[in-house]
């Protein structure tokens, strides 16, 4: 039995590297220190080797791989998607596919945080790190997200409970806000919950951004703005200028609701003239382990962080046109490359009809729905467990992902530069 300390979780996006693995003959038989998700994540893990199939069917990797790029060299309108639970260079790879292949490449980040992109673009994201929060932040904002579900490692190695330089008490340091649409378990142990009517983000945060500047407001304390009373909204501005540092971070919540972009817009604004007042700065809860990866890899190779066309020769931007749901549901996509992810388990039930209608080449370590019901299959390996790579986390930093077992199949990265040796510019 051997154990691998500082191991990464990629599960999601905090990225947690402080895991302990055991393992003897490439199974991994205990985890510590991981959340339940994360836990899932490595014992779940098959590192056995898997032949590749066709159409369900076992076949040699040449043939598999012969045959995908068959596929993606008849396509005339071909999309590549997922990436966000790829490595970074796999994700580069997939990036310069869709290159030389003239097609549309969208992540999932176009489901999730696509807005929080526009946002950044359209007003700027005043950022900072996980180890800033963890150090310095006194009041911690959270807004349209879950952590105790979705990350559930959060609060304990980044915020809330976190003991940092500047806050040695940790929990009896930090004020912590919780707003949504509903008690949620992470809100429970905060200091205050705003409950807000459903699909009125938008109104809350303007008036939350009027308090600060100290806007004359007409209406009593108790009316009440998007279900939430004007007294409260004073008392949280109030709150908010007078921190030592305080962090917002957003979620689904804020991203997946009425006015989407134009809601995490408001509250980057908002942050943004908090800092007139005190150090504040807001970070977007990242869902998948390399999402953020996947959008600067995408930024960095084409100027656009997701929703990108390759067609003409050059990239051009299309969310709303060029995202996979929308190219999908109106079936301009006749191929497609997954990559590390499954629409067909979680897209609207046109689009991944339109998804199940066309030849599609998916590579995944998991035998997910898209991937059995993939015309190739070709299962690779997972940064971070058998072959190495690198992810950003949520917060935009980059870890190096150390593999601790002998890999027995094919990286992403491996795959996809055979693939762009097999099709044709
Ligand atoms: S919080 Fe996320 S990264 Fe950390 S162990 Fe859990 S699933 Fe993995």
């Amino acid at each position: 039995m051997e154990r691998t300390e500082h191991v990464t979780c990629t599960f999601c996006g905090c990225l947690c590297d402080d895991i302990a693995v055991e393992h003897e003959d490439g199974r991994i038989s205990s985890v510590s220190r991981a959340c339940p998700n994360g836990r899932a994540h490595f014992l779940d893990y098959a590192s056995a080797p898997h032949l590749p199939r066709i159409q369900g069917e076992e076949v040699s990797w040449e043939e598999a791989l012969a045959e995908a790029a068959r596929i993606l060299n008849a396509a005339r309108s071909p999309l590549l998607y997922g990436l966000s639970s790829a490595s970074t260079e796999a994700i580069r790879k997939a990036v310069a596919l869709a290159d030389r292949l003239g097609a549309f490449v969208d992540s999932t980040s176009s489901v999730c945080h696509g807005p929080t992109g526009l946002a950044m673009q359209a007003v700027g994201e005043p950022t900072c790190t996980l180890g800033e929060v963890r150090s310095r932040a006194d009041l911690l904002l959270f807004w349209g997200c879950n952590p105790a579900a979705s990350h559930p490692r959060h609060f304990a190695r980044y915020s809330t409970a976190a003991k940092g330089r500047f806050v040695p008490e940790g929990r009896k340091g930090r004020t912590v806000i919780f707003v949504d649409v509903r008690l949620t378990p992470g809100a429970r142990s905060a200091d205050l919950f705003l409950r807000v009517d459903p699909g009125c983000d938008f109104e809350v945060l303007t008036t939350l951004r009027a308090l600060v500047r100290e806007k004359p407001l007409r209406g009593t304390e108790e009316a009440c703005v998007g279900g939430v009373p004007l007294g409260v909204l004073r008392d949280v501005a109030t709150r908010l200028k007078s921190c030592r540092y305080g962090v917002a971070f957003m979620g689904m919540g804020l991203t997946m609701t009425r006015g989407r972009d134009v809601n995490v817009a408001e509250l980057f604004r908002l942050v943004a003239e908090l800092n007139t007042y005190t150090r504040f700065s807001v970070i977007p809860m990242r869902g998948h382990g390399n999402v953020t990866g996947a959008d600067q890899v995408l930024t960095w190779q084409s100027g656009f962080p997701f929703a990108v066309s390759y067609a003409r020769g050059y990239p051009r931007y299309g969310p709303g046109e060029f995202t996979a749901v929308d190219l999908l549901r109106r079936g301009d996509a006749d191929a497609a490359l997954i990559l590390a992810s499954d629409p067909a388990a979680h897209f609207p039930s046109r689009a991944a009809a339109r998804l199940a209608s066309i030849p599609t080449v998916v590579l995944d370590p998991e035998e997910s729905l898209t991937a059995r019901g993939a015309t190739v299959w070709l299962p690779t390996g997972k940064a971070g467990i058998d072959v190495s790579g690198s992810a950003y986390r949520m917060d935009g930093v980059p870890l190096r992902l150390r593999p601790f077992l002998a890999p027995r199949r094919p990286s992403d990265e491996e795959v996809l530069g055979w693939l762009l040796e097999e099709v044709a510019p």
